[in-house]
């Protein structure tokens, strides 16, 4: 039997389109409610008409990783033939060196600095002679103090201070050793010693080397999944910008949304929202003080071939704009028209301050600097450049967040019809397929009736980076 009960669905990224998919599938009435003109949220890629064709961009390229077989299954069965197998090759790049990203010992002894060479030995000797005691996470341990201990001082300055100081904004020291401890499987000085020296089928990872990759860009799942539900009977609607909730007796019992300049009200008998905590928190009359790091992402068609055998460059010299440089062709050689290629590089900012209102021209002179810079032609360069914009790149995990994360969700927890889901609505580092999960457990809990709050709000929150575990 159908379940006749209106559930609004709020954001169309991955967490979202799974739940309304879910739903939908078992014959309830959804709505979901995008603000962009696209759907995926930050899993959407982005096309761009070229002089020589067409060119595609991800918001900084994504890869699809799982250690849930069903899902796989599911997201093979949505692409076909068109999810491929990639494989990934990441270095580091700073003060004119390259290194391998996960830093690896044989590496580093090759190209290294001598100084930084005998810095990070002594600090490595002192560890072993006085161990320091160290615990895989610490809700008030600090980023800084995380890698310190485990890598030294040397270490953290050259490949992590300059890097980490430039994704967040923020002093490394103000920034939770949570960002760590979630993407670097390291937990004692084994580990450390494994990981540098790359032994054995056991070294802690920190990345899966193989992944899948839809052939024109990442955003082809969701626009997969997006069609499905419309297939099923499900609405979505983009330019749909929620603006406000209604509540009463502990209920939402409306959603009021903007599109195409008219305010809307529509009432709900359910909500799955995926929209950032703080937003949904100060709709429903509460007070939040999280906040998010933005990226900008500078876009650029270049002639001729691939710039470097990298998918991922990161950029750790605190002087040079980006974090990271990547080429979409590593990730399909379908993201290009045939004999060129394309740069993209993530700059950190804030939502609009200078760096994310400079226009292309104001900006492209610094971007040519730093490709040469990093040994890329800047002349190739077709000058067609293109940027897309994430407000909500990153939830900021400064130091004790994880109090305010605790009392914003327990403050929505009053409202009973109300479930939170994804990476900006749970205030968490996740990947795409943890963000899918918990949007499919959100449906579960209306299939079953049952509350999954606390399960969704902290699924996959083991102490294990998400990476090392992949089936795909
Ligand atoms: C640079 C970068 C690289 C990444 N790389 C990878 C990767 O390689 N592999 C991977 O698996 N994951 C990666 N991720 C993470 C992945 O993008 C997210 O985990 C995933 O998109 C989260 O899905 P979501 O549905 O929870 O949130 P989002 O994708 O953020 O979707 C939320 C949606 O809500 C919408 N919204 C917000 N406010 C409103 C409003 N008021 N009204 C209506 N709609 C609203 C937004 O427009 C958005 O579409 C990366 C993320 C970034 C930033």
């Amino acid at each position: 039997m159908p379940d006749l009960r209106h559930i609004a669905i709020l954001g169309g990224g991955p967490a979202g389109l799974s739940a309304a998919w879910k739903l939908a599938d078992n014959g309830y009435r959804v709505t979901v409610l995008e603000a962009n003109d696209y759907l995926g949220g930050l899993a959407a890629t982005h096309s761009f008409e070229g002089k020589a064709g067409t060119y595609r961009f991800d918001f900084g390229g994504h890869r699809f990783l799982t250690k849930n077989p069903e899902l796989l299954t599911f997201v093979e069965s949505l692409m076909g033939d068109d999810l491929m197998h990639a494989e990934r090759s990441s270095v580091i790049r700073y003060r004119g060196r390259t290194y391998d990203y996960p830093l690896a010992l044989g590496n580093l002894l090759r190209n290294a600095p001598p100084g930084l060479l005998l810095g990070a030995g002594i600090d490595l000797l002192g560890k072993l002679i006085n161990p320091p005691r160290l615990r895989e996470s610490d809700d008030d341990i600090s980023f800084a103090d995380w890698i310190e201990a485990r890598f030294g001082t040397t270490l953290y300055r050259h490949f992590f201070e300059g890097y980490t100081g430039k994704l967040w904004g923020i002093d490394p020291r103000q920034l939770s050793g949570d960002w760590a401890a979630q993407r670097i499987s390291l937990i004692d000085l084994r580990d450390v010693a494994q990981r540098l020296l790359r032994r054995a089928d056991n070294t802690p990872r920190t990345y899966a080397r193989h992944y899948r990759y839809p052939k024109h860009g990442f955003g082809m799942i969701f626009d997969r999944l997006a069609a499905l539900i419309g297939e099923l009977g499900g609405e979505v609607l983009t330019r749909a910008s929620v603006t406000g909730l209604r509540a009463e007796d502990g209920q939402v019992r409306a959603v009021r949304f903007d599109q195409d300049g008219q305010a809307r009200d529509m009432a709900v008998d359910a909500v799955i929202s995926s929209l950032p905590l703080p937003d949904m928190v100060k709709m429903l009359g509460g007070q939040s003080s999280l906040g998010f790091r933005a990226l900008r992402f500078f876009n650029m068609p270049l002639a001729g071939p691939d710039i470097s055998p990298h998918t991922w460059q990161y950029l750790s010299d605190p002087d040079i704009l980006a974090t990271r440089l990547q080429e979409p062709r590593r990730r399909s050689p379908f993201m290009t028209p045939e004999g060129h290629t394309s740069a993209m590089l993530e700059i950190p900012c804030q939502e609009k301050d200078n760096l994310w209102r400079m226009s292309e021209t104001e900006l492209q002179p610094r971007v040519h600097a730093d490709l040469e810079r990093l040994g890329v032609a800047a002349g190739r360069a077709t000058g067609e450049y293109f940027s897309s914009y994430a407000a909500h790149a990153y939830p900021l995990m400064a130091l004790g967040y994880h109090r305010e994360r605790q009392a914003n969700l327990d403050f929505l927890g009053q409202f009973r019809n109300l479930q939170m889901c994804g990476r900006q609505g749970t205030f968490r580092y996740i990947f795409t397929d943890t963000a899918m999960e918990m949007g499919l457990l959100a449906a579960r809990s209306l299939l079953e009736d049952k509350d999954y709050r606390h399960d969704i709000y902290n699924h996959r929150n083991e102490k294990t980076v998400i990476e090392v575990q992949s089936v795909a």
